[in-house]
């Protein structure tokens, strides 16, 4: 017989995946009542105007939303990429555009910084973000996208400095941004390898932010065009090292990936949630909508994909929590949550009818939003090139 070990039911059994300690939940709980309070009543003005309300962001450093990762030694929460998980999860379920806010600040630029940064970056920058500083990452290009790596702004050195050139395309955060995390080339002809990552301040000689762009959906995040025209970057202002910058891309994004699958089941949530209460409020043929068995299939099938894609997400954010491998699962959640996300909001629109299609109920909006899910950080494609990799071994 083979041998089942121990059989231990009590401390060795493993957590339900969505099972959350005392702690979780009470973070969880309370970013949501704040997302609920503080956030909703804003949603349809910052949607129409595209605009990001300044008193917004500024109360979510007050609650500590934009240092969640730093290390309390330099002002940050020095909380678990978990917990950055569950907050953008949390503010998506009620607008997605301060989700992507705050995953981007936390999951690529203080994750960037924390670490690839130097002693003096860090102790330069990240109380800087705990406090006050909105951080954006600039790698997309007009001509590189997917293929992120034939990226051609360039890093020429020069005395004890570099000089950066070129332009950046589809910028989250770039409006409001104070500190930029920016990938160019040291060195063309050497691909990839010439690619270095480097720490930009708004406002220096030679560095311009370029218009915002009209979006389909999340809107209020703003989302521009960088310029560079000579600007003067100190040397030690590099990112890990000189022609690695191609790895702290791939990090970071690797991670800030299953952030953006915590967006998705967010807005999911949201539209899940709104599509129940309604169908169970809105009368048809003398009943709630919500009695008809073919309403309630409907849900229940959204329900459980939401489900499958926030234990992916979970599960994904805990592997690299514990440092293990999660290269795969990443991909895997965000190719599934943003499906997911597009699903369960097309039929939550759906089931409001003609009211799903207006912008005085909210469902409309977050249909909108939940396209981007397919798109950055990785389009679809490229996350299933990523998992056909793994599992073929190429
Ligand atoms: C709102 C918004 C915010 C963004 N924020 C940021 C940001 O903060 N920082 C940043 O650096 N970038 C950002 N981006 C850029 C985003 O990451 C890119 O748009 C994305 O990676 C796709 O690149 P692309 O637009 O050039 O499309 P392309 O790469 O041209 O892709 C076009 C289509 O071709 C498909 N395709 C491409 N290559 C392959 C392939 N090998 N196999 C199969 N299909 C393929 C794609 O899947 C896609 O459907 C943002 C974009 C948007 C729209």
């Amino acid at each position: 017989m083979i041998t089942f070990g121990t059989v231990d039911t009590g401390t060795e059994t493993p957590a339900p995946l969505t099972r959350l300690t005392e702690d979780e939940t009470l973070f969880r709980d309370s970013v949501l009542e704040f997302a609920r309070r503080e956030i909703q009543p804003l949603v349809r003005e910052m949607d129409d105007q595209a605009r990001m309300s300044r008193g917004l962001i500024g109360r979510l450093f007050e609650l500590g939303l934009m240092g969640i990762e730093i290390p309390e030694q330099h002002g940050g929460a020095g909380a678990t990429f978990f917990h950055s998980v569950l907050a953008v999860e949390a503010l998506s379920s009620v607008d997605p555009s301060i989700g992507v806010l705050v995953d981007v600040q936390n999951t690529l630029v203080v994750n960037a910084l924390v670490r690839w940064g130097s002693d003096e970056l860090k102790d330069r920058y990240l109380p800087q973000l705990a406090a006050r500083a909105v951080g954006a990452y600039a790698l997309s290009e007009a001509g590189s996208g997917s293929d992120a790596f034939a990226l051609t702004t360039r890093a020429v050195e020069s005395g004890g400095e570099f000089r950066l050139t070129g332009r950046k395309l589809w910028i989250t955060n770039a409006h409001e941004a104070d500190v930029f995390v920016v990938f160019a080339t040291v060195n063309p002809e050497a691909g990839y390898k010439g690619i270095t990552a480097f720490i930009v301040e708004k406002g220096a000689t030679g560095f311009a932010v370029g218009r915002k762009e009209d979006k389909l959906g999340i809107r209020a995040s703003s989302t521009c065009e960088l310029m560079f025209d000579d600007c003067p970057v100190p040397r030690g202002h590099v990112l890990g090292e000189i022609g690695r910058g191609y790895k702290v891309a791939i990090e970071t994004l690797n991670e800030g990936r299953i952030g953006i699958g915590a967006q998705m089941i967010g807005l999911a949530q949201g539209a899940l949630d709104h599509a129940i209460a309604y169908t169970k409020e809105r009368k048809q043929f003398g009943k709630a909508i919500a009695d008809f068995q073919g309403v309630q299939f409907q849900l229940a099938r959204a329900a459980t994909e939401l489900y499958a894609a926030r234990l992916l997400v979970y599960n994904a954010a805990r592997l690299r929590d514990s440092r293990e491998p999660f290269l795969t699962a990443a991909a895997m959640c965000k190719l599934f949550a943003a499906d997911a996300a597009e699903h369960v909001t097309s039929l939550a629109v759906q089931l409001f009818g003609g009211y799903g299609y207006v912008k005085d109920y909210p469902v409309e909006k977050l249909y909108r939003d939940a396209k981007i899910g397919q798109i950055y950080e990785g389009t679809s494609n490229l996350q299933l090139q990523t998992i056909a990799k793994q599992i073929l071994g190429s």
